[in-house]
């Protein structure tokens, strides 16, 4: 197994030493319930802002393109192997690319089989597939329907949004293909298997224009992701230290068109977290709070690995050293690249620590504190937004909880 350069690779995680000594102290690390198989290393676009093929990390080359009959069968065993020693009952598992559409019928449907099979009764396993639609067929969705798969499709929004990224090799824009996908995916045939939409934000779009063309496919939920980036290579659009908060701004202009609709037209997982961590719930994403990360994922040639968004720290970032073939998962929950993912607030920088929004916030996406010198010890390169929208919010539910509270009660209610 080829092995990344680790060169500009310092040390950035807490070391092997600081989580031993956190065992000795009574810390238990939390068993994964999500297993990412990355079962197609690669991709018939080439998005120009792909975490994957567009970072410093460039270990994808290194990938075989598709998961080898033996690597999926002992994945398979290391996942029952998993879910049995912890009793976990219920289980998620993505598939995963690059573009897992590429995958042959044959071996997407053995790929699901033999997943199920391994694991039996001994948990439920909950299927997704991540795609970018191109290849969504009514064959395909038919297939998957068979399998039990539900799918997240990505999008930017309307036709100009969506192809200024979303590109194959040869510029062509893919809106047209994914929007015909979308619209079998949304029929009554299919709209079982509709899991969700997710969006990268560009500031260049009207917030609200991108929010409701993707509510014209009438998803059950949308995700909005925020454009990878980090202290060292900032993301688009955001220059920290400056005045401003564009990404807070787009957001909060999308929570008001949301939140203020006569009925509720879908979930925004992003602002359902918030709204629910304001209210002392729990979130159901990792992106916002303090929730531990529990899931794991297992390359083409069955290395384990950290998540994908890390590449755009730097080369080897998500890289662990470890295999399905010589490790459980239970060695990968003791990487200090997933065990301070489960610390909560003491895994936290000392500015985050100390944060007033520290547990609504949870510090930002891990891959955005990434700074050349301090590693991910650092507030996230968003922290101004994440702050501004935080207190936004919290700002209307609070105005609207107060005016709730002192409302009469009406007698018919009671
Ligand atoms: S708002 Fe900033 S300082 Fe506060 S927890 Fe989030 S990233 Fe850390």
């Amino acid at each position: 197994m080829s092995r990344p350069s680790l060169r500009h690779a310092a040390p950035r995680w807490p070391s092997t030493a600081d989580v031993q000594a956190r065992r000795a102290a009574g810390w238990e690390p939390l068993p994964f319930r999500s297993f990412v198989l990355k079962v197609h290393s690669r991709c018939d676009l080439a998005c120009d802002y792909c975490y994957m093929y567009r970072s410093h990390d460039q270990t994808w080359r290194n990938q075989p393109r598709t998961m080898t009959p033996a690597t999926l069968d002992r994945t398979s065993e290391r996942i029952a192997e998993h879910l049995f020693a912890h009793g976990v009952e219920r289980a998620g598992v993505v598939l995963h690319g690059g573009e897992p559409l590429l995958l042959d019928d044959h071996m997407l449907a053995r790929t699901v089989d033999v997943l199920r099979s391994a694991v039996g009764n001994t948990a439920r396993l909950h299927f997704t597939l991540q795609t970018n639609g191109v290849r969504l067929s009514r064959e395909r969705l038919d297939l998957l329907s068979g399998l039990d798969v539900r799918i997240g499709v990505s999008t930017d929004g309307g036709r100009v949004a969506h192809d200024r990224h979303r590109r194959g090799a040869d510029g062509r824009g893919s809106h047209s293909r994914v929007e015909a996908a979308l619209e079998l995916l949304g029929s009554s045939a299919y709209r079982h298997l509709f899991g969700m939409l997710l969006c990268t934000v560009d500031l260049r779009n009207d917030p609200v224009r991108t929010y409701e063309a993707l509510l014209l496919h009438r998803p059950p939920a949308v995700d909005f992701c925020l454009p990878l980036g980090n202290w060292r290579t900032p993301p688009p659009g955001l220059h920290p230290g400056a005045r401003g908060t564009p990404y807070a701004d787009w957001l909060w202009a999308v929570f008001q068109r949301w939140y203020e609709a006569a009925s509720k037209e879908t979930s925004v997982r992003l602002l359902d977290d918030l709204l629910a961590l304001l209210l002392g719930s729990r979130p159901r994403t990792e992106a916002l709070g303090l929730s531990p990360v529990r899931y794991a994922v297992v390359e083409t040639d069955g290395s384990l690995a950290l998540d994908d968004a890390l590449r755009t720290a730097y080369e080897g970032a998500s890289h662990t050293g470890l295999d399905i073939w010589r490790h459980a998962f239970d060695v990968l929950l003791e990487h200090p690249g997933v065990a301070a993912r489960q610390w909560g607030t003491s895994g936290l920088c000392e500015t985050c620590r100390t944060c007033p929004v520290h547990r609504i916030c949870g510090g930002g996406h891990y891959a955005t504190r990434y700074r050349h010198d301090t590693g991910f010890a650092n507030p996230s390169v968003y922290c101004a937004d994440l702050a501004e929208l935080i207190v936004r919010v919290r700002g209307r539910l609070h105005a609207d909880l107060t005016d709730v509270v002192r409302r009469p009660m009406s007698t018919e209610v009671i």
